[in-house]
């Protein structure tokens, strides 16, 4: 069998309708997009078609639109930008489960004096709106909090969050990286002032992102230089990365809700029958309010890692965590935030699923699973023989 690539989280591949938009890009039609020729000024125009076409998914203006280098640099740029923007105000409100690209930049933000404000999460990972609303005060800058979590795929309810964070005079920052194609989006009818994405989570290349700047919202740039994306992110744009997003971000407007109900009988297929044939296996998160494609399950007394080279073997690739926290034997900050136990949460695995995953890839793994754990616990230390 090929490979079974139920990683999509970590990224996905790049749509065929991405690639032959993007081909001619390379040898053909390479032009500078700055340049005053005929041939640069043709590639500006597929820029343009690009901003539509995101701004499309998203529900918003296409002059919202600022194209990045990725989902890290959108999270920063808007981070610092927005703080930027407001010196006199010194707290940041932000959550313990998002992923490195904001958790980080908080965290040296309390090196330069700012108070920022972890909010915890339940067992299921939801949030307490009360505690988030007490909060928010005169002093608060900014409010961040992620879309759907990238390991657990759990939403917070982000249209209330934006509305109390505006009523209180904060500004709103989301990171939909994982939000963005699973679940529908409208920003005009939201209070959400900045909104990241990623390229390459929605079947377009690496390397590009997107930040969505509300109209009116004070922003420092983070890149110094030209005057590209109206000065609010200098550098030559990647037009290969931007044309593909605007295709990816066509493709994802035009089928979303098929192919995610189509994705979350799939994922729902995988994870019931994992639930009821491994014993002692339970699922981190919850049925409601989850991205249609994430299953984040624990398996106790065994390391994730040994399962997932087990899977590994067999060719289906999932993950033990968020691919840039792989490799060290920390267990996921996200789970602990959420009190699963320490054994649970060391054998916690993740499948991500996409469009292109099939019903034959979600069996062939259910049909090898209940072996791969009851083999690991056979070999494991912790369970009673
Ligand atoms: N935010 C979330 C929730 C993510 O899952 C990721 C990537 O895994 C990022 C940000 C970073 O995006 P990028 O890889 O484009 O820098």
């Amino acid at each position: 069998m090929e490979t079974i690539y139920f990683d999509n989280n970590a990224t996905t591949k790049v749509a065929e309708e991405v690639l032959e938009e993007i081909k001619p890009l390379f040898c053909d039609l390479y032009g500078n997009p700055s340049s005053m020729h005929t041939f640069g000024g043709q590639i500006g125009r597929r820029i343009s078609r690009a901003r539509e076409q995101a701004a499309a998914l998203l529900g918003c203006d296409p002059s919202e639109i600022v194209f990045t280098g990725c989902g890290t640099e959108s999270d920063n740029t808007a981070i610092k930008g927005a703080l930027a923007a407001v010196p006199n105000k010194r707290k940041v409100i932000t959550t313990r489960v998002e992923h490195p690209a904001v958790l980080t930049v908080c965290r040296e933000l309390e090196n330069r004096g700012y108070r920022v404000l972890e909010l915890g999460v339940n067992r299921q990972g939801r949030l307490d709106l009360a505690e988030l609303e007490e909060q928010i005060d005169d002093d608060t800058a900014l409010v961040t909090i992620m879309y759907a979590n990238n390991e657990t795929g759990m939403v917070f309810p982000i249209e209330r969050i934006a509305e109390l964070a505006r009523s209180k005079g904060s500004v709103f920052h989301t990171d939909a990286v994982q939000a963005v194609g699973k679940i529908p989006l409208n920003l005009a009818r939201s209070d959400i002032d900045l909104l990241s994405l990623s390229g390459h989570k929605l079947h377009a290349p690496k390397g590009v992102g997107i930040l969505y700047v509300r109209k009116g919202t004070r922003l420092s740039p983070f890149m110094l230089g030209g005057h590209q994306e109206a000065g609010r992110r200098a550098g030559t744009e990647n037009v290969p990365g931007i044309v593909g997003l605007g295709k990816a971000c066509e493709l994802a407007a035009a089928n979303l809700e098929e192919e995610n109900s189509k994705v979350k009988i799939l994922r729902d297929k995988l994870e019931n029958a994992l639930l009821e044939k491994c014993p002692d296996c339970r699922l981190n998160g919850d049925t409601e309010d989850r991205l249609p494609n994430t299953c984040n399950v624990s398996f106790e007394y065994i390391e994730g890692e040994a399962i997932l080279l087990m899977l590994d073997k067999y060719g289906i690739c999932a993950s033990s965590g968020s691919a840039c926290t792989s490799g060290s034997l920390e267990p996921s900050h996200v789970l602990r935030a959420m009190g699963v136990p320490f054994t649970a949460a060391h054998g916690s695995i993740r499948f991500s699923l996409s469009r292109y995953s099939t019903e034959e890839e979600v069996d062939y793994t259910i049909e090898k699973m209940p072996a791969i754990v009851n083999q690991l616990r056979e070999l494991s230390p912790f369970v009673a023989k």
